[in-house]
C-alpha cells in the first residue's frame, strides 16, 4: 500500500489492526537473553498476561532485549513493539518511552499519538478500556527491570 493512498481513519485503523495483528503471531525478539543485565517480570492479572523481559545494557544503551510471554495478542504484540522500539537507544530514552506510551494510552482525552510512530497502533485498545492494561503491560516491565524492581510489574 502506497502511503499516499493511507487517508481514512478507517484504513489508518484497518493498517493498525493488522501491525498488531503481525507481531502477535510473529513476535519480535522472543526468548531468553543470556548476557542480560536487567530482567523484570510483569503480570496482568485481569487478562492473565504473564511476562518476563530480559534487557542486555551497556555503557547506558540497551543493546539487547529480549521477552517470554503468555497472554492475549495485545500484550504480545506491546510487547515485540516495545522491544523493537527500544533496542539502541539509551536507558533513558527508554524510560522516557515508557512514560510517553502509557501515559497515552491511559488518558482520557484523545492525545494526538502521531509522534509515537508504529506505537500509535497501540492507541486503539483505549476504544477497549479493560484491554488497556495489555498494551501497558510490557512497558512496565521495562520500566521495572532499567530500576532493579525486584518485584513483579503488576497492573494491578
Ligand atoms: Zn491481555
Amino acid at each position: 500500500m502506497n502511503a499516499e493512498h493511507i487517508e481514512s481513519a478507517a484504513e489508518l485503523r484497518e493498517l493498525y489492526r493488522e501491525l498488531i495483528l503481525d507481531h502477535a503471531r510473529k513476535p519480535r525478539h522472543f526468548g531468553q537473553l543470556r548476557d542480560a543485565t536487567h530482567s523484570a517480570n510483569g503480570i496482568n492479572p485481569l487478562c492473565g498476561d504473564n511476562l518476563n523481559l530480559d534487557l542486555a545494557v551497556g555503557d547506558g544503551i540497551i543493546r539487547d532485549a529480549a521477552f517470554e510471554a503468555t497472554g492475549c495478542a495485545i500484550s504480545v504484540a506491546s510487547a515485540s513493539l516495545m522491544t523493537d522500539t527500544i533496542i539502541g537507544r539509551t536507558d533513558h530514552d527508554a524510560l522516557q518511552w515508557s512514560d510517553r506510551v502509557t501515559t497515552s494510552l491511559t488518558s482520557e482525552d484523545d492525545t494526538d499519538a502521531g509522534d509515537l510512530g508504529k506505537l500509535a497502533a497501540l492507541m486503539g485498545v483505549r476504544q477497549f478500556p479493560s484491554r488497556i492494561k495489555c498494551a501497558t503491560l510490557a512497558w512496565h516491565a521495562l520500566r521495572n527491570a532499567l530500576r532493579h524492581e525486584k518485584l513483579p510489574a503488576s497492573t494491578e
